[in-house]
């Protein structure tokens, strides 16, 4: 493998099961750490992106925060990924834009089973939530997806190794799965 890389990854409207299915790389990280800095990720403390060579992003966009550090991710990454069913389309978040974003709100915070002292939070500090879950190609370009909810740890080392040894990368067939 030749130079280190250096990798950012964040999750937006995800389950972090993606950043989860990467960590079952297990030994692996050991040999991916020896080629891979990491940069703003839930697995540093760095609270922005700074000039990386990869982006992997997980989940799909559902608040303007999302919005934002999606945007912060594209101008600072070379190669940008939707990783996992979220970040390609919406995923399973998106079921919600069959329904009205007054009625989650209302079920969530309001009449919901056991809500207690009803109120729709709407502290400045708070993001506003989009009208729809979108997938993240609806807001910027992105480069490469990796398929599954979540993608297997092997989708992670095959992208990346091809990457790291100045390959196109290209997923086998057996790779390639959407749940
Ligand atoms: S694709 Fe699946 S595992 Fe990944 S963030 Fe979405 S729900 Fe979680």
């Amino acid at each position: 493998m030749a130079n280190k890389i250096r990798v950012a990854t964040t999750s937006l409207a995800g389950c972090f099961g993606c950043h989860m299915s990467f960590l079952d790389l297990d030994e692996r990280l050991v040999a991916l750490a020896e080629h891979v800095e990491f940069d703003r990720s839930p697995i540093t403390d760095i609270e922005h992106c700074s000039n990386c060579d990869i982006g992997l992003i997980e989940g799909g966009v559902c608040n303007s925060e999302n919005v934002h550090t999606l945007r912060e991710f594209r101008k600072n990454c070379k190669i940008l990924v939707a990783v996992g069913a979220c970040a390609i389309n919406g995923g399973l978040p998106a079921m919600r834009n069959f329904i009205p974003l007054e009625e989650c709100l209302s079920e969530a915070y309001l009449d919901g089973i056991g809500v207690e002292n009803p109120q729709i939070p709407s502290d400045i500090e708070l993001p506003l939530l989009l009208d729809k879950v979108r997938p993240i190609h609806e807001v910027v370009k992105i480069d490469y997806y990796l398929p599954g909810c979540p993608p297997s740890a092997d989708v992670f080392w095959k992208f990346l190794t091809d990457l790291l040894e100045g390959r196109e990368p290209e997923l086998d067939y057996e790779l390639v799965h959407f749940d």
